[in-house]
């Protein structure tokens, strides 16, 4: 029993320490609540205060931020605005006073106007830039709205997550109570503490569970009050960058404040110097007009003076005035009666006018007809046909020796006589000149021009160079460039006259250049000169030949004459290949043809030129040529001969001339007859060797000058024309002339005919001189 009872006292000894120990742990786990409630609490109570916190931060914050603030400030800006605003009327105002006193004495491009408006661009900048302000503190506004009603939203979001915690806190208050029962309860029931404990410990873990979630929603609440710091911590920002722009653009209206002052001290300055101007000139201007009204009140003076004495002058003025005007009263009908008779005197002066004029007119008519009467009488007497010799130089051509020597003399008193040396004897001419080798070309063309000029007056003018080839035709006629013939002078001639009677005449000049070969026609201006022309008479009856086809120029200066002869002298190039020889053998014509119309009678005259370098006269026939040669020969002859005739029947006033028996009488018919003049101008060679050529050419020219002797010795001189008897020529070919029928006895050499009218001819002469 006592190792049962110390068994039992053993194991109740246990059991005590057991319970003992079970109290200890109760307590401990009762301490451990206990700590951990109160650690809940005070987690409660910081949060609390946290909370506290964050609200007096909010409110500080909005305090801080609130709209208060930033309202002041602006409502602040707005003042000075005004402030600003009226300043500025005020500024206005006064410029338009200024601007008004400057009207009223304006200056003139003075410094003052330049500034003023600087100034006032100044202040429309600054104008400008107030609106500018004006603008950005309505922005600004605006702002301050939109971050209150953030804060206010974040406020509203504040209240929502401070209930949410105070029902949290409610709701862990209530589980606290909950706990602090239980374990009251527990300690009540200490016997049931396993089972309390078990319980407990269950509902320890659901607490720590909760509480658990209560942190995890701690720092949930924790971290948006972070986020809304930061929130809050970027509008401070924002509102810090607005108070830094506020305060630039306080500096600006501060600055610009001070330019305005600036520019009205500026203006205040300019009006006083205007002012001390204006007084300045008012001064000036006084004294002046005080000088001048002395001036003034002086000349009043004199003028009172001269008044008084004018005041007589003027009576009589008046009177004279008033008689002055009755004057000018009757002055009309004065007027109309001088003018009346005036227009009758006039009148009568102009009709007398008119029939001095008529009288004059018919006279001056009178006159025309007696001077054509009176020039045709002198050419009449003078001869229309006229026979000029020309003797040219011995020339290289001529060679050397006693071939070359000289045959030709000429009488030192008698420009018409000359001597030639022919087979030892000398043979006299006496032609109506006679130009020696060294008359120029100009002597040979004053001779020549009185014929030319005529040509004006409506008459028609032959002049042909006659004479054996080599003798000087050409050079005679053309002439060279440098010293040009009768051709281009009697053109130049023409232009010149034409020219001087220009005031009263209207004159047309044509050229056309004709060749006649082998009896046939040829253009040498035309575009087909190998085309034979044929000569017609006129259809209107005139009885005026013309030559269809025959190409005529006009020309109206040298320039153009000079074309006109390099154009025909090309074409007779072109045609033949020894120019020489061909022009020796065919007749070269010059044709111009002036037509004029007198403007004040219309009288309308045409006169002719015809300018002829015939065929070399020499005697081809005795050197017994043959086919063509003989043929050209044949035809030059007959043409010649023909010429002669002609030339022969009109001297001797014949009734029939036999124009038609050769091309070229033909064609110069009526240039030959009538009115119409005719210069043969022979020309011959002075060397010794050509002398019987020489001698026929002179007396072909001596007979045809004889002829005008008068019918009797006419009749007596005529003979055959030696250059032709030579020749072995058909008598038909001869044509018709007297000539051919005379007696075969005339000898080319005999002299008789040549003595016998030199002989008549100074008879004549000095008939004539002997009065
Ligand atoms: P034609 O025409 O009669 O055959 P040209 O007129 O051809 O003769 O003259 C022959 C040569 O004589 C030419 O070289 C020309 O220059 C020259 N001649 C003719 N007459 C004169 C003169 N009066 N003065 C100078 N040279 C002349
Ligand atoms: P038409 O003009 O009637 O045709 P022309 O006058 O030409 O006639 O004359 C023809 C020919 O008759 C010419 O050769 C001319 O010499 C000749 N002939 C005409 N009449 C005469 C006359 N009265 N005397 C001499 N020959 C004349
Ligand atoms: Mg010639």
């Amino acid at each position: 029993v006592m190792a049962s009872m110390a068994h039992l006292q053993k194991e109740k000894l246990r059991l005590q320490e057991e319970l003992l120990e079970l109290q200890e742990k109760l307590t401990a786990r009762e301490n451990n609540e206990l700590s951990l409630s109160l650690q809940l609490q005070g987690q409660v109570e910081t949060l609390k205060e946290k909370l506290l916190e964050q609200a007096q931060e909010i409110s500080r914050l909005r305090s801080e931020l609130g709209g208060t603030d930033a309202e002041k400030h602006r409502d602040l800006l707005a003042a000075e605005n005004e402030r600003l605003r009226q300043e500025m009327k005020a500024c206005e105002g006064e410029l338009r006073e200024l601007r008004r006193q400057q009207q009223q004495a304006p200056c003139h491009d003075c410094p003052h106007l330049q500034e003023n408006a600087g100034l006032q661009e100044q202040l429309s900048q600054l104008q400008r830039e107030a609106e500018e302000t004006r603008a950005k503190l309505v922005e600004l506004d605006l702002e301050v709205q939109q971050k209150t009603n953030r804060l206010a939203e974040v406020e509203l979001r504040l209240k929502d997550s401070l209930a949410e915690r105070a029902e949290e806190e409610e709701r862990l208050s209530r589980r606290l109570r909950d706990s602090q029962e239980t374990i009251a309860s527990l300690k009540s029931q200490p016997q049931q503490i396993k089972y309390i404990i078990k319980t407990v410990e269950v509902e320890s873990t659901k607490a720590k569970q909760a509480l658990c979630e209560t942190q995890s929603r701690n720092q949930y609440l924790q971290e948006q009050v972070g986020m809304q710091k930061q929130v809050l911590k970027e509008m401070e920002q924002q509102l810090q960058s607005s108070q830094k722009t506020e305060a630039q653009l306080r500096a600006q209206i501060t600055m610009y404040e001070a330019e305005l002052e600036r520019a009205h001290g500026q203006m205040l300055e300019e009006m006083q110097a205007m002012e001390e101007e204006k007084n300045r000139a008012i001064e000036e201007a006084f004294s002046r007009a005080q000088v001048e009204m002395k001036a003034v009140h002086e000349n009043l003076a004199g003028v009172r003076t001269n008044l008084l004495t004018l005041q007589p002058a003027l009576r009589t003025l008046t009177h004279d005035y008033n008689s002055l005007k009755r004057q000018v009263r009757d002055f009309p009908l004065l007027l109309q009666e001088t003018l009346r008779s005036a227009r009758a005197e006039i009148s009568q002066a102009v009709e007398e006018v008119h029939s001095t004029n008529r009288e004059l007119l018919r006279k001056y008519r009178r006159e025309l007809q007696l001077r054509k009467k009176c020039h045709n009488e002198l050419v009449r007497l003078k001869g229309n046909i006229r026979v000029f010799g020309r003797v040219r130089p011995i020339t290289k051509e001529d060679g050397e020796g006693p071939e070359a020597a000289n045959a030709v003399t000429f009488d030192a008193d008698d420009d018409a006589v000359l001597h030639l040396l022919h087979k030892g004897k000398q043979v006299s001419f006496e032609l109506d000149k006679v130009f020696p080798p060294q008359a120029s070309q100009e002597e040979v063309f004053q001779e020549v021009q009185a014929l030319v000029t005529s040509c004006i007056d409506g008459y028609n003018v032959c002049i042909f160079a006659y004479g054996q080839t080599g003798a000087g035709k050409t050079y005679t006629m053309e002439g060279t460039a440098a010293n040009p013939g009768i051709n281009q002078r009697a053109l130049q001639l023409l232009f010149s006259e034409v020219r001087g009677k220009a005031a009263d005449w209207d004159y047309a000049i044509t050229v056309s250049a004709a060749e006649i070969y082998n009896e046939s026609l040829r253009d040498l201006l035309g575009k087909e000169p190998q085309e034979k022309l044929e000569i017609k008479l006129c259809p209107d009856g005139s009885g005026q030949l013309y030559v269809p086809g025959l190409t005529e120029f006009r020309v109206q200066s040298v320039e153009d004459i000079n074309k006109v002869f390099e154009f025909g002298h090309v074409k007779r190039v072109t045609e033949c290949t020894n120019l020489n020889e061909h022009s020796s053998r065919s007749h070269a014509l010059l044709i111009v043809t002036v037509r004029g119309l007198d403007r004040s009678t219309g009288l309308r005259t045409t006169g002719k030129l015809n300018l002829v370098d015939l065929a070399g006269s020499e005697r081809v026939g005795r050197s017994g040529a043959e086919g063509s040669r003989l043929r050209e020969a044949q035809h030059i002859n007959k043409s010649l001969s023909a010429l002669g005739d002609v030339i022969y029947a009109l001297r001797s006033r014949q009734g029939h001339v036999p124009f038609r028996n050769s091309k070229l009488t033909y064609l110069l018919q009526d240039s030959l007859s009538g009115d119409s003049k005719t210069l043969m101008m022979v020309q011959v060679s002075p060397a010794e060797k050509n002398t019987s050529e020489t001698l026929c050419s002179l007396k072909f020219a001596e007979r045809v000058r004889s002829v005008e002797l008068g019918p009797v010795s006419r009749k007596a001189e005529l003979g055959s024309w030696p250059s032709q008897e030579h020749l072995e020529v058909p008598k038909g070919l001869l044509g018709d002339s007297p000539g051919s029928a005379a007696p075969p006895g005339r000898g080319h050499a005999s002299p008789s005919p040549g003595q016998l009218s030199s002989r008549s001819a100074s008879i004549r002469r000095k008939l004539h001189t002997s009065g």
